[in-house]
């Protein structure tokens, strides 16, 4: 079968089964902020979440551009992704650099839906996007971590079995570079909430199942250690173009999901007896915002080739993090402007995937921080922090 032809056949597949999770069920859902409990057992019951595992631990081994078609596809649908997309990017940390032993024991086991590996703690309180200045320490003692500090913004940690830590194992005052000493841990969540680790939920502007967490003397085996002590900064830059690439699809689906509707709508509303989408302002702005939609998304394929080819492609998954971002994000608002004031009524879904889509701006990693990679790293300009 072709790439073209498995794809096609991918999207189908996806979009039957979005269909049986309509916006009504994502609206309900947000209105309550709870969790897509029967949408993320499905989509691990169809494998679909397991894309990335390798076929000999029970995933299908298929590369980051069929995994990135299906959030493409829940976001197009109406739905969200975020509910459950860190498994697929969390779990390369695993892949990547995690003992056989750990391999074994852990990803058939994901693959299956058996465990969830959904949470991922990297972001603190006082040192936000500077990661290397985090406080909080995972202190060796004997065959044991011993964690102490403070996480924020940690998403999905109630609805998960095991989260992906980031500590300092070394103070920062006794490494020689500032991106040393850091490590990456596996934390079970079932033995260490209420042992140690306390998790406070966030309300926030969109139904993220988002949290504060805090260490408190928590105890982790060291066998739980993903990788060598104080490499943890690389094991996270490593999983980085992965996840840039996967949420630049999801905007996509989100960009595709609104201008779909802003044009629909232009079409159907009658307003001064002809319809809304006949005055050009309204209708530049959603062909506009389609175009954009679809550049964004020929660089989102592009850095998905590279990453699948194995080649560089760094510069390529933070361009179209950005370009996808920026695109969903103009299609959100022209969507909102389109529908005048019935963008602001619950029912018709614009504002709930207006506030979704609006989180890209922001995270996982901020439109500024990937500008300061491009002028950097990419255009060779003086660093500015
Ligand atoms: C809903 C939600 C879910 C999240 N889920 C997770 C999660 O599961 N796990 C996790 O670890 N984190 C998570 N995060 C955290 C997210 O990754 C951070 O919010 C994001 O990286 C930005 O960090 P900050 O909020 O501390 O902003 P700050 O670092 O305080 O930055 C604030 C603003 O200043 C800008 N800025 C900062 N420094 C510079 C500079 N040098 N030059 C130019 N501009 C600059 C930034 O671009 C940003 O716009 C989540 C956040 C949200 C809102």
């Amino acid at each position: 079968m072709s790439n073209n032809e498995l794809h096609t056949d991918l999207r189908t597949a996806v979009r039957e089964l979005c269909s049986r999770f309509p916006d009504s069920y994502w609206r309900e859902l947000d209105a309550r902020e709870a969790y897509p409990e029967d949408f993320v057992k499905t989509l691990t019951e169809t494998g679909y979440l397991a894309a990335l595992i390798p076929e000999k631990f029970g995933g299908s081994g298929l590369g980051i551009a069929e995994a990135s078609i299906i959030l493409e596809e829940v976001n197009r649908s109406g739905g969200n992704s975020a509910a459950c997309h860190a498994q697929m990017y969390i779990m390369g940390t695993l892949l990547r650099h995690g003992s056989e032993a750990q391999q074994a024991q852990y990803l058939p086991k994901i693959a299956s839906g058996e465990l969830r590996l959904q949470a991922f703690g990297v972001t603190e309180p006082t040192t936000g996007t500077d990661t290397t200045q985090m406080k909080t320490m995972a202190v060796r003692k004997g065959d044991r971590y011993v964690v102490n500090g403070q996480k924020v913004w940690i998403s999905r940690v109630e609805y998960s079995d095991l989260m992906l830590l980031v500590a300092r194992t070394t103070p920062l005052e006794e490494v020689k570079k500032k991106t040393e000493g850091l490590t990456t841990i596996l934390v079970n969540l079932k033995d260490a909430i209420g042992n140690g680790m306390t998790v406070r939920p966030i309300r926030a502007m969109i139904n993220h199942a988002t949290t504060e967490v805090f260490f408190d003397n928590l105890e982790v085996p060291v066998e739980n250690r993903i990788g060598e002590e104080g490499k943890g900064f690389r094991y996270l830059l490593d999983g980085l173009n992965a996840e840039r690439i996967l949420i630049a699809a999801e905007c996509v689906g989100d960009g595709r999901w609104f201008v779909d509707r802003a044009s629909k709508y232009a079409k159907d509303r009658v307003v001064f007896g002809r319809p809304i989408g006949q005055n050009q302002g309204i209708q530049f702005p959603i062909a506009r915002a389609h175009v954009n939609v679809e550049a964004a998304d020929l660089m989102r394929i592009r850095a998905a080739e590279l990453f699948d080819a194995g080649e560089p492609c760094g510069a390529e998954s933070n361009m179209a993090k950005l370009l996808a971002a920026d695109a969903s994000w103009e299609a959100a608002n022209v969507t909102m402007q389109t529908y005048g004031g019935f963008g602001f009524a619950a029912d018709y879904d614009v504002e709930r995937k207006f506030r979704e889509t609006r989180l890209y701006q922001t995270a996982p990693i901020s439109t500024n921080l990937i500008l300061s990679f491009i002028g950097q790293h990419v255009l060779d300009m003086p660093r500015s922090f």
